[in-house]
């Protein structure tokens, strides 16, 4: 049977308001093991068992806000944290982000109100009333990037914190196939009209739940018309004329290189 609580040696995703809690020796950033940070949790029972990593146990749980964190634990973002933790421990640290999400959201049932019940049995809580299940919720993305020769369509987008280009993205809507989203999100964004679709690769992306689903996709019809609320910019890019582009921890990234590395091959 699984263990209740945390051993001593346990790793500890601690999360502080979605901020990640670390060790910081001499800039090298690490994740405490449980035995380091006693009395953060008033007891085990909020924590949640997320996986085995390297052979040990690794927990996660949200702290109080108003918590004696010590001077030993410093509250990170996540995003901040891609290249500075080994990836397995990066993406503990994403299943970890998303599981206490989905452990503060499911308090009490969406559909009675009712207080829920964590599952002796799944990753559930279990409303006690009416008997509905409440699982994590990973919501699905795609990503494209459109080929038109040896060119490639970036988009700036209203949303982004500074000045690059990226690959369109957008959530799947009820109902559609990721080939349809793809389809109906270039279309909206930049007036484009698409054949044939490429499967690429996939990523967990936990800010909050998305799974980004990547793909290429050739050009087949229309002129750039922009979605002006969503997009502030869409250009075609010439491998030798390239915009500043997406951080190297995402998708977006390495479907970018991997047409600039075709284009060099
Ligand atoms: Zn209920």
């Amino acid at each position: 049977m699984a263990p209740s609580s945390p051993a001593p040696d346990d790793l500890l995703f601690a999360f502080v308001e979605g901020r990640l809690l670390i060790r910081e020796v001499d800039g090298e950033p690490s994740v405490p093991a449980a035995g380091l940070a006693p009395g953060l949790f008033q007891s085990d029972a909020s924590l949640i068992r997320v996986a085995t990593v390297d052979g040990r146990g690794v927990w996660a749980g949200a702290v109080d806000p108003a918590a004696e964190l010590g001077a030993e634990l410093t509250p990170v973002g996540l995003r901040s944290l891609f290249g500075r933790l080994p990836d397995h421990l990066m993406a503990a640290a994403g299943r970890s982000s998303q599981l206490v999400d989905w452990y503060l959201g499911h308090a009490f049932c969406g559909r009675c109100g009712t207080p829920t019940v964590v599952s002796p049995s799944e990753t559930a809580r279990v409303c006690p009333s009416c008997g509905a299940l409440h699982f994590p919720r990973v919501t699905p993305a795609v990503i494209m990037v459109v080929e038109r020769d040896d060119q490639l369509l970036l988009a700036h987008s209203a949303r982004f914190p500074t000045s690059f280009y990226s690959a369109l993205a957008g959530f799947v809507e009820p109902g559609e196939t990721l080939e349809q989203a793809v389809a109906r999100e270039v279309m909206e964004e930049v007036g484009i009209e698409l054949a044939d679709l490429r499967y690429f690769g996939s990523q967990s992306w936990p800010f909050p739940s998305q799974l980004m689903v990547g793909f290429f996709a050739s050009y087949k019809a229309g002129e750039i018309r922009l979605q002006e609320d969503e997009i502030t910019d869409a250009r075609w890019f010439s491998p030798n004329d390239l915009p500043e582009l997406p951080g190297p921890f995402s998708i977006a990234r390495r479907l970018i290189e991997d047409f600039l590395n075709r284009q060099t091959a």
